[in-house]
């Protein structure tokens, strides 16, 4: 009203009288706005408001111009203060779009304003695999299939996680694969070949990590050399568990979950939520850290489907890993200062939809590998700094982007 009665008459804020007499000559003023004019007003306010909103209200992209703005408003953000990296193993197009229809055409992905495109070859083959796909993203640098956080000559590399531990940061890793597999592993560990995952398992020692869970206890507890890590954890700390759902329960500020001897089951034989709830878990015990934290969650059995060439495997891991990633949403809207990026190492299988129908029914297809292949696989960012994420890019800049962002 005060502000329809200055668009209208500014001479009566223009001029010092009486207050009873200005508010009363304020309500005739407003009484005698046309329409057309008030209308005008509604628009001018809401405008304004809808400027000022907070992100999450702005994230629903209907048009291209809608996602232009909130770009826009991105990129004028701050460095982000957390940055979550999702990695769905082996999820090209294909496994999204079989996932989404048989989801009733709908997924997660759908929220996030940028996408772009990842180049996936290694140093030296075409066909990425886990390791090198890892690698890449952990360490910027492309390297050799097999390896894990070493370059092509074999030295160490420095991963972002263990750059942003010694930034003060928090970090964690969950994975529906043991905690030692390849993708996990080139974040913490420093070994020539992934087969090596007690080698791989005892550099988890040395990170210190605030929280991991997946499977793989196996490399943990009954290995070779006769020593137990999980004591040394719980020594060193950290609360342990091999139950996830138990779990969920720990006050403790670091924490252990192996919740399967090495991958754990597939989530159509009973393996339930892990991965979307514990990363809800993982996201309360990281928040803690007033400097931020770094959080990786893989969907590392997109692959396996892929690798079974089983199309329904597929699909329901793909399902399992959007729930996760609907979760992390929730979380960055909230928070407003947490970057997602959301990828894939590489594609596998080959996929290609030829089944299904627009009910959603019998959603599938076929393969034409058993194994990877080197097909762009795409990138979807959201939060402060995700308009960074758009365009053609190798894998190796996802790392580049994320620390240039974070001012490292
Ligand atoms: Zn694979």
């Amino acid at each position: 009203m005060v502000l329809a009665a200055f668009f209208t008459c500014p001479k009566y804020f223009l001029t010092k009288e009486d207050p009873q007499r200005h508010t009363f000559r304020l309500f005739l003023a407003a009484l005698t706005l046309s329409e057309v004019k008030l209308k005008v007003l509604i628009l001018l306010l809401g405008y304004c408001l809808w400027g000022q909103g907070p992100l999450e209200a702005q994230v629903k992209p209907s048009s291209p111009r809608d996602r232009t703005q909130v770009n826009r408003r991105m990129s004028r953000e701050v460095k982000p203060r957390n940055v979550i990296l999702m990695i769905g193993d082996g999820m090209g197009l294909a496994q999204i779009t079989a996932g989404m229809y048989a989801n009733g055409n709908r997924i997660a992905l759908e929220k996030f304003p940028v996408v772009g495109l990842v180049k996936t070859a290694s140093a030296r083959d075409l066909i990425t695999d886990s390791a090198a796909g890892a690698t890449a993203y952990a360490c910027g640098q492309k390297t050799y299939n097999r390896a894990i956080a070493v370059d092509t000559n074999r030295r160490p590399l420095r991963t972002i996680l263990e750059l942003l531990e010694e930034e003060g940061y928090s970090t964690g890793l969950i994975a529906t694969s043991s905690i030692t597999d390849a993708t996990p592993a080139a974040f913490y560990a420093h070994q020539p070949d992934r087969k090596m995952q007690e080698e791989i398992a005892n550099d988890m020692l040395k990170v210190r990590v605030e929280v991991f869970a997946g499977g793989g206890r196996r490399y943990f507890e009954a290995r070779s050399d006769g020593r137990n890590l999980l004591e040394a954890f719980r020594i060193m700390g950290y609360d342990v568990y091999t139950d996830w759902r138990q779990a969920l329960g720990s006050r403790a500020d670091r924490l252990v979950c192996l919740a399967a001897e090495d991958g754990l089951p597939r989530v159509s034989e009973g393996r339930g939520p892990f991965l979307p709830e514990f990363t809800v878990k993982s996201l309360e015990i990281l928040n803690r850290n007033p400097k931020g934290f770094f959080l990786m969650v893989e969907g590392s059995q997109i692959d396996w489907g892929g690798h079974a060439n089983d199309d329904q495997y597929i699909i329901s891991e793909m399902l399992d890993f959007n729930d996760a990633i609907e979760n992390v949403l929730d979380f960055a809207m909230k928070d407003g200062q947490t970057l997602v990026v959301v990828t894939a190492d590489h594609e596998t299988g080959g996929f290609g939809l030829t089944k299904g129908n627009l009910k959603g029914e019998n959603i599938g297809g076929e393969f034409v590998t058993k194994d990877h292949t080197f097909c762009m696989v795409p990138v979807f960012a959201y939060g402060p700094g995700a308009d960074k994420f758009s365009g053609i890019m190798e894998n190796t800049e996802i790392y580049h982007r994320i620390r240039k962002l974070l001012k490292l």
